[in-house]
This record gives structure tokens, sequence and C-alpha cells, in this order.
């Protein structure tokens, strides 16, 4: 980036220093052109005042052969030279060539305007590019144009001259760019550097206005990504611990029928014990896989169209026996309900919170569950009659391995990881979840789930 910077300063300097370079001798040239001409202007207003134009009137009136014989100065050029035309264009005189073997000069730009407006000029190049010819062209009284040129430089030619002059300041001024570029580039970036090296004091480097809220949104990034850390180091320690339960009651029972201390009805206890404990275990470990495939899903999984009336029928029926050991009345409400969703998740979704509200709930409690359509959005609602959940810990049963009682949870078969693997589907489907609790009375979860456009 540095570098970058460097260059296009480089870059644009340079080119400033080149434009304005160009620019300044187009202008100076011009200004010279102006000058040249402004001086053969007064020398021609001179010649045709005084002597010399009364000289060049006489020539006028004598034939034209004989000043071009007498007229021309014999190959020495004068640095000004001066012609008289008359108004056919014939060349009456000429102070550098010979007049009567000049050719007509009717044609001439300059001339043509002297006879039209009065006065006339011109620039014309020379036959080698490093010198321009200036002509300024003057009506004299008697109807003949006087004509005095003068050769000076070309704007190449002074360019050619004033290249050394020009190519050291040219050179001075890139190098004074370079470094300017380069001190600039540093002091530019010098708060980005600052950011960097110091992330996570963003507010104590003094930084750019604009780079605030990139600087935050990093600063964010970078919180999330050592939250994301911390809480998967925490889910770690949380499994071996909730595996370790289950393990050690197995190792303790089979050793002790292992060692013949049980015997009898004691066999039979600890072989259902460790029975349950495996359950247990593999309960654990198909939750904590679960919740680890829904952690790398990507968030954007083509869907199907399924009904979640049907979804919540089916799942009603499966947990019918498992309500009836509890004395809990299981039902289902609602009616045909078709959206997009995948299938598996959204039967994990309703399996989960029906077998929250069955377990958490008193004997001779109700489950009801609903699906249907409110405000063109397919919601899903599972209410029971339960023990309900405390306020303060409302937000937190979403959290993997957050039980409110754990011994409740841990007699019911719960692995805590249950809702949070409703909160993974709910964001799959870019759904919103509700929850509505009081203890002793019950808990209501519901669903609401994208409308059909989504
Ligand atoms: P678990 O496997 O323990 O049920 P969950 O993640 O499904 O884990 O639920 C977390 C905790 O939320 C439960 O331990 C329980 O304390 C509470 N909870 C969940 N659903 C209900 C409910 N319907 N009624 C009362 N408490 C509930």
């Amino acid at each position: 980036m540095k570098k970058k910077i460097n260059r296009r300063l480089m870059f644009i300097s340079s080119m400033a220093v080149v434009i304005t370079f160009l620019s300044m001798a187009a202008v100076f040239y011009r200004i010279y052109q102006e000058q040249v001409l402004d001086d053969l202007r007064v020398y021609a207003y001179a010649l045709s005042d005084g002597a010399a134009a009364g000289a060049a009137q006489d020539m006028t009136v004598a034939e034209k052969g004989s000043y071009g014989e007498n007229g021309g100065s014999g190959g020495i050029s004068d640095p000004v030279r001066v012609t008289v035309i008359n108004p056919e264009g014939m060349v009456l005189y000429d102070s550098n060539a010979d007049a009567g073997r000049m050719d007509n000069h009717a044609d001439r730009p300059e001339i043509r305007e002297a006879f039209e407006c009065g006065e006339g000029s011109s620039i014309r190049q020379s036959s080698t590019m490093k010198k321009n010819t200036f002509y300024y062209t003057l009506l004299l009284q008697d109807g003949n144009v006087l004509r005095v040129a003068k050769e000076a430089h070309s704007i190449w030619s002074i360019l050619y001259s004033s290249m050394p002059v020009i190519f050291l300041s040219v050179c001075a001024l890139i190098l004074l760019c370079m470094l300017v570029s380069h001190y600039l580039t540093g002091s530019l970036l010098a708060p980005i550097e600052k950011i960097a090296a110091n992330m996570d004091n963003i507010e104590d480097n003094d930084i750019y206005e604009e780079l605030v809220p990139f600087a935050e949104t990093i600063r964010k990034q970078h919180e999330t990504i050592l939250h994301n850390a911390s809480m998967r180091q925490e889910f770690s320690a949380n499994v071996s611990h909730e595996l370790k339960t289950p393990l050690t009651a197995i190792s303790g029972y089979s050793e002790l029928i292992g060692n013949g201390m049980a015997s009898g009805d004691d066999v039979l206890r600890f072989a259902d014990e460790i029975h349950k404990s495996a359950n247990r275990l593999l309960t654990l470990i198909d939750d904590t896989i679960r919740l680890s495939e829904l952690d790398v899903i990507d968030k954007n999984i083509p869907f199907e169209d399924i009904d979640l009336y049907e979804i919540a029928k089916d799942n009603v029926e499966m947990l019918q026996l498992r309500a009836e050991d509890r004395s809990v009345l299981l039902s289902v409400e609602g009616g045909s309900c078709p959206m997009k969703g995948d299938r598996q998740m959204i039967e994990e979704l309703v399996y989960n919170l029906c077998d929250n509200a069955i377990n958490y709930n008193n004997a001779g409690g109700t489950v009801t569950v609903s699906a249907q359509k409110e405000e063109g959005r397919p919601v899903l609602r599972v209410r029971d009659t339960g023990i309900g959940i405390p306020e303060e810990y409302q937000e937190r049963i979403f959290e993997r391995f957050y039980r409110v009682d754990k011994s409740r949870s841990k007699s019911t078969g719960g692995t805590g990881l249950g809702l949070a693997i409703v909160k993974h589907i709910v964001a799959v489907h870019h759904a919103e979840i509700f929850l509505n609790s009081k203890v002793g009375k019950g808990t209501e979860f519901k669903i609401v789930f994208a409308g059909a456009s989504v």
C-alpha cells in the first residue's frame, strides 16, 4: 500500500511538473511571439512615418524594375527585411532580395489582411524547424503595403536550447516530489499502522475520523473471534465433563459386577444403570455431533416444500406414548401450513420443543402444539402447563449445556443441548423465536417463519 501510494503521488507530481512546465513554455512563447510582432509593428510605423517611409514611397513611384536592382542589398541579409508590395501583389521593393525576380505576393495572408484591414501579421515556419519568420504588414497612404519581416527562434529551438536547464530543474523537482511523497505517505499511513499494532485499544489511538467505523468493525470481529474461541473451549470442557458422569457410572457399576460384589437384584439394577448411562452417552454424543454439524452448515442451504402442520402432527403421534407415561395430554391443532424448509431440521425442532414441554410438565398437565399461518407467515406454537421458567433464566436456556434444574433435566434424559439446537435451526430458517413463560403456570415457545417471498 505504501509503495502504491508513493508511486501514485510520484506519478501525479511528475505529471504536474511536466504539464506546468509545458503550459508555462506555451504561455511564454506566446508572449515572446507578441513581443516580436510588437517590435515589427513599431518598426513598420517608424518606417511609414519617417524618412525610411518617405524613401519607400519615392521608390513606389519609380519603375518596379529599377527598385529590384537598387533595392536588394546584394545577398547580405538585414535582420529586419522590408518589402513594399503594390495593390496587384507586385513586389516594388525588397531590402534582402531582388524585387524584380520575386513572385506575386497578393495571396500572402499578411498582405491580404493589410489590404483588407489596414494592417496584418503572420508567422510562418522557415525551412528549418529552428526558426520562424514573423511578418507585420501596414497599408501605406499611397495604397501600397509595407511589410517588415524578421526571423526569430521557434518554440522548438527555444526548448532545445534550454534543455539542460529544463532537464536539471525537472530532475530537481522530481527529487523534491519523491522526498515529499515519501514523507507524506509515511505520515498518511502512520495512524493505520498504529491501529494494526494496537488492535485492542483502538480508541486510544489518534486515528482518522473516516477510519473509526472500519476500526470498530475490526475490533468487533476481533472480539467475536476471541469470544468464539473461548466458547469453543468452554464447550469442549463441558462436553468432557458431561461425558465423564455417565462413563464414571458405567465404569463403577461394571467394576462392582466384575468383582462379584453385586449379587441377585443388584446385578439387574446395576445393569439397568449401565444401560441408562450408555444411552445418555449416546444422546450426548448425538447432540454434540448435531450441534457441530449445525455450526458449520451453510446458512443458505436449499429448502424443500414441507407442511409444518403435518410435521407437528406426526411428531405428536410419535411422542404420544411418552406423554401418556408422564400423564400429560398431548394434542395438535391448526391446519395445513405449507412452507419452505429443511424437513429433518424442522422435525428436530418440533421434537425438541415437545420433548421439553412433556419433560418439564406436571402430571395431568397438557401440551398443545399448533401450526398455522398468521399474517401470511407459518407459525409454530408449543404450549405447556408445566413448571415454567423463571424470568432470570429465560435468556440463558438457549446456551449450550445450560439447565435451570440440572437434576430434573438429567432425570428426564436431557443434555442441555436441545434448545441450543433449536436456536441454530431457527437461525438457518431465518425465523424468529419468542418465549413466554410463567413459573408454575407454563411455557409457550412461538416460532415465526419467514413469509412465502423469502
Ligand atoms: P435439556 O436437555 O436440559 O432439556 P434444553 O436445551 O432443551 O436442555 O433446555 C434447557 C433448559 O431449559 C432445561 O434444562 C430446562 O431447565 C429449561 N426448559 C426448556 N424447556 C422448558 C419448558 N417447556 N418448561 C420449563 N423449562 C424448560
